[in-house]
């Protein structure tokens, strides 16, 4: 018997180039798995339906929400964003690990609701850096932006509820301790004891 995958819960302010690292660390090893919440945000451009999201209309989000759908929702710059149960469930349980890239509030619902999940917040190295990286983004208008430094302040806020923090200031090195946050936990004994059943010494 093999213990079931660990989730990976993500955070950090729009702008601390999470993505770029989940990826990196996504595409080179095939033991983790991105969690592909839904939105109701209209993609951007490049993303994918079903890839980067499950892009949906309010209506059948609401639906999602009346139905127990979602492990956590929340809603994030006029639009709602959710993690449904199958995303977590589905991954785990085959004994892949899987990264949710979820705002604070999500975050803080998955605390109370997700045995077992190691939460790493991901900074940016300082406001200044993380202004222009937000700037340097040309599909937002302005007043995105705005809000988005705001919500940064709050989040910053909530750091409290992570147990590792990761600056990405070179993305090689936050890539390198992101995947020691989860080589970590790979050897944890929980993790380690049900495949080594035949060490029974009883
Ligand atoms: P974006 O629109 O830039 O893809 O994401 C905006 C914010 O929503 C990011 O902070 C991202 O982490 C968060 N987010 C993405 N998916 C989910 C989700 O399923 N649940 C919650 N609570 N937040 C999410």
């Amino acid at each position: 018997m093999s213990a079931a995958g660990t989730p990976f819960v993500v955070s950090g302010p729009s702008g601390a180039g999470k993505s770029t690292l989940l990826r990196r660390v996504i595409s080179e090893d095939p033991g983790v798995r991105f969690s592909v919440s839904h939105t109701t945000r209209p993609p951007r451009v490049g993303e994918e339906q079903g890839r980067d999201y499950h892009f949906v209309g309010e209506p059948e989000f609401r639906r999602m929400i009346d139905d127990g759908e979602f492990l956590e929702w929340a809603e994030y710059q006029e639009h709602l964003y959710g993690t449904s149960r199958e995303a977590v469930s589905g991954p785990t349980g085959q004994g892949l690990d899987l990264i949710l890239e979820v705002e604070v509030e999500g975050a803080r619902q998955l605390k109370r609701r997700l045995d077992g999940a190691v939460f790493v917040f991901i900074m940016p190295p300082s406001p200044e850096v993380l202004e222009e990286r937000l700037r340097g983004r040309k599909s937002d208008a302005e007043e995105v932006i705005r809000k988005r430094l705001e919500r940064a302040r709050e989040e910053w806020k909530a750091i409290d509820m992570y147990r590792y923090v990761i600056v990405n200031d070179v993305l090689e090195r936050a890539e390198a301790q992101l995947r020691q946050v989860i080589a970590a936990r790979r050897v944890e004994r929980e993790r380690v004891l049900p495949s080594l059943a035949a060490f029974d010494f009883g």
